[in-house]
């Protein structure tokens, strides 16, 4: 930092030290009614923002660069400084310059940082903002998260390998780590994960006492046991360590956080980092924006708290199958009465955000108009638990019974407030009339001072003979008299002039100074009285805040309920049937985005049944259901022609389903899965330095070390990313895998012609391809996907179309016929050979899990025993017996 040669004067001395404390941000320093800037933070600063950049000390040889703006302004430049990447640190004036004596007294009041926002005009109201905080130990990893503008707090202890999928899913807006340089693998990898705010933490801030006992003091309890939490775990340090950072930057209370929430991962569908941004849940792949995404074509809340309890059952689908059904009556019960599920729409519809009002208010943050909006709010209630009551769906009953009407708080509210207070305190008028006796007082002897004074302007009027003297007021010297310099001569000896303007002259009199002073001091008196009352009335509410979030949050689940019952019935959806089977057999299925996108009627159906057992009632196998109803599902068809969009459709349809939600199609039976693994496109990676074809193996590798029997796979176009040869024998291979060692559901989109003959040597594995019809030299994509497998790939037919000479076309025809016919012998049969790892497989699952015959033969044998020859021949016959 450069300085000035002179000694600094004593603000930007205090600036100097200030900024000492504060090296990593931004410094807004309060000088008057400004927000200065100094130095390299004003340099920056103004180029991120648009500040004009001027000098203080302009004469000397090394002017300060320094840049400000009103202090008014201040909410609309944190926010550009915090979305341009910044941190800032607020440093106000803590006394009245006027009073002050001595330089004014300044500190920083809070630290602004993208995870710590709690203003309404910096935040969306639809999304949570989350901080979380990152602490790798030996073995494990603790991770904990809190939303600070509603004080929802969780703790978690993970594998290693499993961090990065829950900060994908909870999508913080700022990660709190140690030092960025540890050799952690999981710091690494979240250093190098895009758009992930990272802030470093001094080492001793992990320190595992310390942040425990951090805990104890915020939720005043000797121990974490009744939140259900061990006290000796990674996360409890994290939790401490982000306890830490709030304290340090918000400097005010944390009055509203008052549990910590155990997560446990298992609990719900886990869905990987990759999976959940290719199957674009709640961003699109694209731009990263909510617009587009399935969150955003689904949401029909009309509350913002809604609207993020949606955003969170989408990151979150439920694994259990009593929970879901639990979510689904609820619904079902709303789209069967329609005037029940509108009535409830339009109370929550006049709601406010409860939660983040409630975060305000046990912060002290609150303003008088958030105290009446909770109480606007708390007036909604008897009515929707009246709608509520008598229903037949057990989480509606249950929600009613959570509906806590707290009417001595809204009393409280409405008798203490105006019907529309203002937003500050400062200038009073806020305390309804007759709600404090003195109160009333000093407003009578206000309003009679003033009284008097309108009397008095209209006696001097008369007494002067100046029809245009009038009474005025202004902060400098309060309420004078005013004439038009014409008038000026007429008025009285005993008028002391105060002021003189270009057309007008000010005067004062003994008289009105004296009313002045009565007014204003019980002006004054009355506006303090009202902060008080305020103070009294908003702690009282404070202490009723755990309440009033159990009460937004029963708001928030209405709503999203009401929210998915109007969707079910204005998209025509059908709830679906939940199981435990590894199944999936959606009839008339549809894409939910582009269902809703494209022009009604446009989006083509399509069926999907994967794993439904082959035997009828009858007990026999139908032909039929084999051959279209395997676990594994090859769809192959040319580009463009709707694969991938069949397949995440499958997927999609999954989750919405887990989530409690009707699905868009005209019946689904869904089983339940544990996991789900996408593996479709890989665009976006390739900025950091990994191959696309890295990228889709690491992606796979994956799936296939962490699939289970339960989980559902959706794989498109492995192996695209290297040679053809190298591509289908790696495709042929892990197909090959997930059939013999998971068995699991898998929808294989490929436009590898190829792999349809492994149909031939996997049971489970059956073709699917997508209709089209041609029509003269035009392929018409009919988007509707049916059992086989494509004829033919329309590569060259494409390349036809394109205006390719007609003899390549010819040439490249021939070609085709002998790759292909170079892989099938005489009969059509692939010529791959026999895979061998099932059997071994077989014979390893079996001396694992359930002893195989063969080893206790091998046990019984008695080799001393035995002739060489006679051994050998027995060992030849145990190998017969394991082809
Ligand atoms: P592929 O994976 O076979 O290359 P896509 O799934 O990307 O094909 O789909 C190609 C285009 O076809 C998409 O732009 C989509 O809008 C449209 N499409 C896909 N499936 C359908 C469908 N079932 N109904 C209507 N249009 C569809």
């Amino acid at each position: 930092m450069t300085t000035t040669e002179r000694t600094p004067t004593p603000a930007m001395q205090r600036y100097l030290e200030v900024k000492a404390q504060h090296p990593n941000a931004i410094l807004l320093f309060r000088m008057g009614d400004f927000y200065e800037l100094f130095y390299e933070d004003a340099v920056s600063a103004s180029k991120a923002v648009g500040l004009t950049l001027t000098s203080r000390d302009k004469g000397s040889p090394n002017p300060i660069p320094m840049a400000g703006f009103p202090y008014h302004q201040l909410d609309g430049y944190l926010q550009k400084l915090v979305r341009a990447g910044f941190r800032a640190a607020i440093c106000e004036q803590m006394e009245d310059p006027k009073l002050a004596k001595g330089p004014v007294k300044r500190d920083v009041t809070r630290v602004v940082t993208p995870g710590t926002l709690t203003e309404d005009s910096l935040l969306d109201p639809r999304e949570s903002n989350f901080l979380a905080c990152v602490f790798p130990a030996k073995d494990s990893c603790g991770l904990a998260w809190v939303e600070v503008s509603t004080g929802r707090f969780f703790v978690s202890d993970l594998r290693n390998d499993a961090v990065l999928d829950e900060i994908a899913r909870i999508h913080p807006a700022e990660c709190l780590i140690p030092d960025k340089t540890t050799e952690s693998p999981v710091i690494q990898a979240l250093s190098r994960m895009s758009g992930l705010f990272l802030s470093e933490r001094p080492p001793w801030s992990f320190a595992a006492d310390q942040c425990l006992r951090l805990l104890l003091e915020q939720f005043q309890t000797r121990t974490l046991s009744g939140f259900d939490i061990d006290e000796h775990t990674p996360g409890v340090t994290a939790a401490g360590a982000l306890l830490d950072y709030l304290r340090e930057t918000q400097r005010s209370s944390l009055g509203h956080i008052t549990r910590l929430e155990p997560y446990r991962r298992g609990t719900s569908l886990l869905i990987d980092e990759a999976t959940r941004r290719s199957l674009e849940l709640t961003q699109t792949l694209r731009n990263g924006e909510r617009a587009g995404s399935l969150l955003a074509v689904i949401d029909e809340t009309v509350t913002p708290m809604g609207a993020r309890l949606l955003g969170e059952w989408l990151s979150n689908p439920l694994t259990d199958p009593a929970r879901i059904n639990l979510r689904l009556d609820a619904v079902e019960e709303l789209t069967t009465d329609s005037m029940f599920c509108r009535d409830l729409r339009e109370q929550l519809q006049n709601a406010y955000d409860m939660q983040r009002l409630t975060a305000r208010v046990a912060t002290g943050r609150c303003s008088p108009r958030d105290l009446a909006c909770l109480a606007r709010t708390l007036a909604l209630l008897p009515k929707l638990k009246a709608k509520l009551s008598g229903r037949a769906a057990a989480r509606l009953i249950e929600l009613e019974t959570k509906l806590d009407l707290c009417p001595e708080i809204r009393t409280d509210i409405e008798t203490a407030l105006v019907d529309e207070p203002p937003m500050l305190t400062t200038d009073g008028g806020l305390i309804r009339d007759g709600y404090h006796a003195q109160l009333d007082e000093w407003r009578d002897l206000a309003r009679g001072g003033k009284d008097w004074i309108v009397r008095y302007q209209a006696s001097e009027i008369e007494r002067t003979g100046i029809p245009n003297l009038k009474v005025g007021f202004n902060k400098v010297f309060g309420y004078y008299l005013e004439c038009t310099a014409a008038q000026a001569e007429k008025v009285p000896p005993e008028y002391i002039r105060k002021q003189t303007l270009k057309n007008y002259e000010r005067f004062i009199t003994p008289a009105l100074k004296e009313y002045e002073d009565k007014v204003l001091r019980a002006e004054g008196q009355a506006v303090q009285l009202e902060q008080e009352l305020f103070t009294g009335l908003r702690e009282r509410v404070a202490v009723q805040s755990p309440r009033l979030r159990d009460n937004a949050e029963v708001l928030a689940e209405i709503d999203v309920l009401a929210a998915l019952a109007t969707l079910a019935v204005s998209a025509r959806y059908c709830r679906p049937e939940i199981t435990s089977d590894p199944i999936l057999d959606i009839s008339e299925g549809r894409h939910p985005v582009l269902d809703r996108l494209k022009p009604s009627g446009e989006f083509v159906p399509n069926d999907v049944s994967i794993g439904i057992p082959a035997a009828q009632e009858d007990g026999q196998a139908s032909a039929e259901a084999i051959a279209t109803s395997g676990l594994i599902q090859l769809i192959t068809g040319p580009n463009m022609a709707g694969k991938s969009t069949y397949i995440r459709q499958a997927a999609l349809l999954t989750v919405m389903a887990q989530i409690g939600s009707f699905v868009p199609a005209k019946s689904a039976r869904i089983g339940i899965a544990d996991r789900i693994f996408a593996r479709v496109g890989a665009s976006d990676e390739l900025g950091k330095g990994q191959s696309t074809f890295m990228v889709e193996m690491t992606e796979t590798a994956r799936i296939l070390n962490a699939a289970t029997k339960q989980s559902l796979v959706i794989l498109d176009e492995i192996g695209r990313g290297t040679s053809t040869y190298d591509g289908i024998s790696l495709a042929w291979s892990i197909t090959e895998y997930l059939h013999d060692v998971i068995s699991c559901r898998t929808l294989f989109a490929t436009h590898y012609h190829e792999l349809t003959q492994l149909t031939q040597s996997l049971k489970q594995c059956v073709n699917w391809n997508v209709a089209v019809r041609e029509e003269a030299d035009d392929v018409i994509f009919l988007h509707k996907i049916i059992p086989g497998s494509a004829h033919k790939s329309y590569g060259i037919h494409v390349a036809q179309l394109a205006g390719v000479p007609r003899a390549v076309l010819d040439r490249a025809k021939v070609i085709l016929e002998t790759l292909e016919s170079d892989h099938v012998d005489e009969s059509g049969k692939t010529k791959v050979p026999a895979r061998r790892t099932q059997k071994k497989r077989e014979l390893q699952l079996s001396l694992f899990e359930e002893e195989h015959p063969i080893i206790d033969e091998l046990r019984q044998m008695k080799v001393d025993e035995m002739t060489p020859i006679a051994a050998l021949q027995e060992l030849h016959r145990l190998r017969e017996r394991l082809k």
